[in-house]
């Protein structure tokens, strides 16, 4: 079991203080530990200079006592998404952390098999395509998904809407259980639409009508002055049409990373293998996970900040816990966390 709790970084490890033929200043040293961490594992220690020192180890730890510690940065199991698919752990585990993304298992297991993808894998993805492609900026789901339904521009954000659409738009429509991707150059008043069915003719008069009043509404200039979204150019390429109920997620996100990077052109299979696209779009979900800050995420309670300073680490996925979260750990020769207990 690992344990930190102060400031310089120690662990203790459980296994290593039950070894009796331990070196005398090894046990001085993890007697420190002991005190630091108020747990009590008792290990005897003769009375000579090598105490002495182990009391001054106590006092010095002692003054660390009331600030939180850093941890050890354990490096991530999971770097493939298949791996994680088939791995034990439940779905409340945080896997990928980035920007403002924190993704759960049970997000990355709807790119599996033949699952509808919900706003979060959505909007995870397509912040992972920006970052890889800094020409654009992504908005969510939710606010695209306004240029479709009529009339719901409520509130007024002038700063967050100039500094958005600085640069070209991606983001994704539900149109109802059905995701239809969208490009929008603001400035250019240009639009692409993707809709994975093929019905892009159809819903494009509501999408230019709506960034009309989208664009009234934030009285945002065009490069060209008179012009407006009531003729936009709408940009939109024959393609094979989606032949399931459940795909649109995947072929949407591969048109916007196409898209993206300029090569739409070649996209024309709708009957691609989706299974495909949905391992590639996870592994590059777990490839954007900023580690540092995936550890600082508790894998009992996914929240970073407790009441609690004190972190235990798991000994099998080595994932760190607040003390808070697990019930006297170190009574237990080996700690697991609930995910690792089965
Ligand atoms: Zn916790
Ligand atoms: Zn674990």
């Amino acid at each position: 079991m690992q344990f930190a709790i102060l400031k310089d970084r120690r662990l203790l490890s459980r296994s290593i203080a039950s070894d009796s033929a331990l070196q005398t200043t090894e046990k001085i040293q993890q007697k420190a530990e002991v005190f630091d961490s108020s747990l009590s594992i008792d290990i005897p220690v003769e009375k000579n200079e090598s105490t002495e020192i182990a009391d001054e180890l106590l006092a010095s730890s002692s003054s660390f006592e009331k600030e939180p510690s850093p941890r050890k940065l354990i490096p991530r199991k999971y770097l493939d998404i298949e791996e994680l698919w088939c791995s034990h752990h439940d779905g409340d585990r945080v896997e990928s952390v980035f920007g403002n993304v924190v993704l759960k298992k049970k997000s990355l297991c709807l790119l599996q098999g033949s699952n509808w993808l919900d706003d979060i894998v959505i909007d995870a993805a397509l912040e992972a395509l920006c970052i890889e492609n800094e020409d654009w900026n992504n908005v969510s789901a939710q606010y695209g998904t306004l240029w479709f339904h009529k009339g719901r521009f409520t509130s007024r954000n002038n700063d967050w809407v100039t500094a958005r659409f600085m640069k070209p738009v991606v983001t994704m429509i539900n149109t109802g259980a059905h995701w239809v991707f969208l490009a929008i150059d603001v400035t250019n008043a240009e639009v692409f639409i993707y809709d994975p069915l093929g019905r892009e003719k159809t819903i494009a008069p509501t999408i230019t009508t709506n960034l009309t009043f989208f664009q009234k509404f934030h009285n945002m200039k065009l490069h060209q002055p008179n012009s407006s979204y009531e003729d936009a150019k709408v940009v939109m390429y024959s393609h094979n049409v989606q032949k399931d109920s459940h795909s649109c997620g995947p072929l949407s996100l591969m048109a916007a990373q196409q898209y993206m990077k300029n090569e739409f052109q070649e996209f024309r299979e709708a009957s691609t293998d989706c299974n495909a696209i949905r391992i590639a779009i996870g592994n590059m979900l777990l490839r954007h996970c900023d580690e540092e800050n995936l550890d600082e995420f508790c894998v009992h309670c996914s929240k970073t900040t407790s009441r609690s300073t004190a972190w235990y680490a798991c000994d099998q996925c080595c994932r760190w816990i607040h003390e808070s979260c697990s019930p006297e750990p170190a009574e237990k020769e080996q700690f697991l966390c609930k995910h690792c207990t089965i």
